[in-house]
């Protein structure tokens, strides 16, 4: 981990959270964060770190963050603050810049993200036997009222016992469970949404029968919903990811079969999407279902199949889509034909053959057309 060349004559810089976490699971850290106990932006404004090899990139007053560059790499160094939310589910405030490595450890999410280590010494410091829990692959929560202060924390909960194969820990699940039976939906839905994006994009069965079985879904949903028979996880390996086809969306498979995600702030592609689903016709021939399918993402067609129509979508995905005529334009001009919107309704009545009989060829398809004009 220490790949960042740091001398650290302070003592005082530690790497904190997910980084800590994932070096004592031996796996790859997706961030590297570091607290300086203390305030963070005097330091780098005032020490000699890193014998002044570094540039200020970017400072945040009131969190007490600042950014640098050195080494060629872009680091955050945060200040330790405490925090508290004075308005539950949202954005907590901060209370102090520059408090104890402890307190600043105690305001984080699970005992396995509130470890710390030393980058003067290496040494681990472990304030809630996040060490253990780490051992016992379990998630704790570090205070009775974690989830009511900040109801994300369950799906980042979902996120991390997916992505580590670690399990809550009974009070954590217990109070987990309680809140579910009482949510207060005044919350953040931004954030609630990139949880949900990376909990999803993860491409998770196991993660998806928690979030329908232990009714985490309602955060985001309050009507009841039931687990779907298909196994969305092989659907979106089957369809999206070997397809190689833009998989950002992949979490809006999942999320989508809730119906309602009115309260998500969603982009307009991804509105785009679960609207293509509502506007779906009954289809009354395999035509019909090329042409609408056609213009729609895989997504769409995936939240089809396990919500409406299993058969149709298969149909289109296993076999339509890869039917394409092959006559174009400038055959139809070679034919003494001038470019019109007709040329459109001539390749739709191509196609519609086509899709009747897959095994046309091009000259078939020259004849066919030779035959309406
Ligand atoms: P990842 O590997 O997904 O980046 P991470 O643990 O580093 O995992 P981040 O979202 O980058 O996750 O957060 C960094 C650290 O900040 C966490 O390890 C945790 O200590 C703290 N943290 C993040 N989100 C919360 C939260 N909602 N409540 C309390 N602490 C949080």
């Amino acid at each position: 981990m220490n790949i960042l060349k740091i001398n650290d004559t302070s003592n005082k810089l530690y790497y904190v959270g997910g980084v800590v976490r994932d070096e004592l699971l031996g796996i790859e850290s997706l961030d590297v964060d570091i607290t300086y106990v203390g305030n963070a932006i005097d330091f780098v404004k005032n020490n000699d770190f890193n014998d002044g090899q570094f540039e200020i990139l970017q400072i945040n007053e009131p969190f007490g963050t600042v950014r640098i560059l050195f080494d060629g790499q872009e680091v955050d160094i945060a200040s330790t603050r405490s925090e508290i939310y004075e308005k539950k589910g949202h954005l907590p405030t901060v209370t102090k810049i520059g408090c104890s490595l402890k307190e600043d450890v105690l305001r984080r999410d699970f005992t396995v993200n509130a470890l710390a280590k030393s980058i003067a010494t290496g040494e681990i410091v472990d304030y809630v036997g996040g060490v253990e829990d780490l051992k016992n692959k379990k998630l704790r929560i570090l205070h009775d009222k974690s989830f009511i202060d900040d109801p994300t924390r369950i799906l980042r909960g979902l996120k991390f016992s997916v992505r580590f194969g670690f399990e809550l820990e009974e009070n954590t699940k217990n109070l987990q469970e309680k809140y579910l039976k009482n949510i207060n939906h005044d919350m953040c839905y931004k954030r609630v949404k990139k949880e949900l994006i990376e909990t999803f994009n993860l491409n998770s069965q196991a993660a998806f029968e928690k979030f329908i079985n232990e009714k985490i879904y309602k955060l985001v949903c309050e009507k009841n919903v039931e687990l779907p028979n298909e196994n969305i996880e092989n659907l979106v390996k089957k369809y999206i990811i070997s397809s190689g086809k833009n998989p950002q969306n992949i979490w809006l498979v999942y999320v989508g079969v809730l119906g309602d995600l009115s309260k998500l702030p969603l982009t307009k592609n991804e509105q785009k999407i679960l609207n293509d689903f509502s506007s779906i016709p009954e289809f009354k021939s395999d035509f019909e279902i090329y042409k609408t399918f056609e213009k729609m993402s895989v997504e769409t067609i995936l939240l089809y199949w396990i919500l409406k129509d299993k058969k149709i979508a298969q149909k289109y995905l296993d076999k339509l889509f890869k039917i394409k005529i092959e006559i174009n334009g400038n055959d139809l001009v070679k034919m003494g034909l001038k470019p019109s919107k007709k040329f459109g309704e001539i390749f739709d009545y191509i196609l519609e053959k086509k899709i009747e009989t897959p095994t046309l060829t091009k000259n078939d398809e020259i004849k066919l057309v030779r035959d309406i004009i």
